[in-house]
Formats: C-alpha cells, sequence, structure tokens
C-alpha cells in the first residue's frame, strides 16, 4: 500500500473500531436491562430420532427481541454476556424457561411424555459455584424428571476448565442429567481425553455434516466419530441437517438422532404447538 495513503487508512480504521466499540457498550448497557423488561425468548429447534423417524426433544436456544435493532442472534450477545457475567442470571432464566415449557407439553401432549429438553451451558456457568444449586431448584420447582434435561457444553469449555469441568459433569450425572458435547470436531480435544468425562451424546458439528459428500473424506470423518462415540458407549446427534442426502448419509452410518433445517429452524413456542398438534407431520418425516 502506498505510504500517502497510510494515514487515511488508519483514520478510517480508527472510526470503525469506534463504532463497534459504542455499539457493542450500548449493547452491553441494554443486556444488563434485558430479562427485568422481558426481552428475551426461547427458541426451541425439534431433534428427531434418525432410526425411528420421530420427535425426541428440542434444543433451547436463546433469541433477544431488542427494541430498537430487532432480533439480534446469540453469537452476538451471548459473548458480551460471558465478559460481563450477566450470563450467569441470563442462564439461569433460560434453564428455568425451557423445563417448565418442556412439563407444559409433556402434560398438554400425552404422546410426547419423554421428550427432553437441551440447554446450552457456557464456560462461566460451569465454573459458576451456584450452578447445581440452581438446577436443582428448577427440576424441583417444574417438576421435569430429571433425565428429560440434557445440559450441552462445547468441547473447548471442557478442555478449557478440565478439572471444573470434570467435577461439574460428574455432579451433574449423578442427578441423572444427561451431558451433551457440543459442536465436536471444531475444538481441540484430544480424543484419548473423551472417556475421562462422563458424557452420553457427542453432537457433530454442522461444518462436517455440511461437508459431507457420498464417500468422501468427510464422510470418512463423521464415520469414525460415530464409531469412536459407539465405542465409548455414548451417542451421536448430528447438527445442520440441510438436505435429504446428509440425512441418507447420516442414517446409513448409524447416527441415531439430528437436528437441522431440514427437519425444522428454530420455533417460537406458538410454532412448536402448531407442529405438537399437527400428526401429518410428524407422519412424513
Ligand atoms: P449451538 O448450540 O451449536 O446451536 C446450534 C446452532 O445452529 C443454532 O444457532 C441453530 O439455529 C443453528 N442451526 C441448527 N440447524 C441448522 C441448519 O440446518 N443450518 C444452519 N445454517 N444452522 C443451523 P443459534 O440459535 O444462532 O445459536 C448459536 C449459538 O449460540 C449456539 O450454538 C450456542 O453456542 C449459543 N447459544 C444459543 N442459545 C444459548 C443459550 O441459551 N445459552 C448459551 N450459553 N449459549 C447459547
Ligand atoms: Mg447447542
Ligand atoms: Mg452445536
Ligand atoms: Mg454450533
Amino acid at each position: 500500500r502506498a505510504k500517502a495513503g497510510g494515514k487515511a487508512c488508519y483514520a478510517i480504521f480508527d472510526q470503525q473500531m469506534h463504532a463497534s466499540a459504542v455499539s457493542r457498550l450500548q449493547l452491553e448497557t441494554d443486556l444488563r436491562r434485558a430479562i427485568e423488561r422481558q426481552e428475551f425468548l426461547v427458541y426451541y429447534q425439534p431433534i428427531i430420532s434418525l432410526q425411528h423417524d420421530t420427535l425426541t426433544g428440542f434444543e433451547a436456544l436463546i433469541r433477544w427481541q431488542h427494541p430498537q435493532q430487532g432480533l439480534v442472534p446469540p453469537a452476538r450477545f451471548i459473548p458480551i454476556a460471558e465478559e460481563t457475567g450477566l450470563i450467569v442470571p441470563i442462564g439461569e432464566w433460560i434453564l428455568e424457561q425451557a423445563a417448565q415449557q418442556l412439563k407444559i407439553w409433556q402434560t398438554q401432549y400425552r404422546n410426547y411424555e419423554s421428550l427432553k429438553m437441551s440447554v446450552n451451558l457456557s464456560s462461566k456457568q460451569l465454573r459458576d459455584a451456584s450452578l447445581l444449586g440452581t438446577i436443582d431448584r428448577i427440576l424441583s420447582k417444574t417438576e421435569i424428571d430429571n433425565n428429560a434435561l440434557k445440559v450441552e457444553i462445547t468441547e473447548s469449555i471442557l478442555m478449557e476448565n478440565v478439572q471444573v469441568a470434570a467435577d461439574v459433569l460428574i455432579a451433574l450425572r449423578e442427578r441423572n442429567i444427561e451431558i451433551c458435547l457440543d459442536d465436536f470436531g471444531t475444538g481441540y480435544s484430544s480424543l484419548s481425553y473423551l472417556h475421562r468425562f462422563p458424557v452420553n451424546t457427542l453432537k457433530i458439528d454442522r461444518s462436517f455434516v455440511m461437508r459431507m459428500r457420498p464417500n468422501d473424506e468427510n464422510s470418512e470423518i463423521v464415520r469414525a466419530i460415530v464409531s469412536l462415540a459407539h465405542i465409548l458407549g455414548m451417542e451421536i446427534i448430528a447438527e445442520g441437517i440441510e438436505t435429504e442426502l446428509q440425512l441418507a448419509q447420516l442414517k446409513w452410518i448409524g447416527c441415531e438422532q439430528g437436528q437441522g433445517y431440514f427437519f425444522a429452524k428454530p420455533l417460537a413456542t406458538s410454532e412448536v404447538e402448531a407442529l405438537l398438534k399437527n400428526p401429518h407431520y410428524w407422519a412424513n418425516l
């Protein structure tokens, strides 16, 4: 780059940095008030048994209905919530919402008594001393079965906090809560580490599922992950299934469960209810 352009370039860069710092700060300020102002929503993405073509449960995914900016995706505010510690009350809120909602669906729709609910846990939540107490309180308040609750933890969180994570996971398993390792394959976890943690399910990251082609390397990687999981006594969920071909390959490979736009996007409560009431939808999975 020409020297003359250098200064102007920095000036633009500075401006952009400034603008993004200001908008981040604004978001942080707004985030602090979002709970009391009831701006959070929970969306629910169906999880499907690939072997039986049935609904097994949902993953709870948070959304923020910002008064000016509209729906803000979690990728934009979860990192801020993490850094500020706001993730602890927000995480408690979503756990309670999701458990309560599951109880309602289990009670309202008799065919769905054994549905499960997966909730994502962040690094700070895992290290927060009040987590187990919070979960116990929510389980007893909502009266859902302990084993209807699944928690999702990314493998990078696990590896950043090996000792703490192991202790918390053991305490969760003692309560019969299921543990799901999220975004599996994207982190740096050594496969030989995996058996040290009481993990029930591996969730293969969308990036693998997306790149799978019949008989190619990526399919072989997925196949290897599935066999590894089975050897360790774990089940597999494939995330981000978008096409019929991906679904067919995953079934063939022996993957137990899946979720993705091919089945359904994350849905608002009312949309889930429409699905639960509609036997045709499930008959045609
Ligand atoms: P995640 O836990 O891996 O969630 C799956 C993400 O993949 C969701 O994005 C979901 O909408 C998206 N997805 C599912 N199927 C498909 C598909 O077929 N195609 C494509 N392109 N995307 C698909 P979302 O809802 O934007 O959430 C992003 C991440 O934010 C989550 O990744 C999770 O790490 C985090 N997150 C969401 N809700 C919470 C929460 O309540 N607490 C915490 N701690 N983190 C959350
Ligand atoms: Mg997840
Ligand atoms: Mg995931
Ligand atoms: Mg993911």
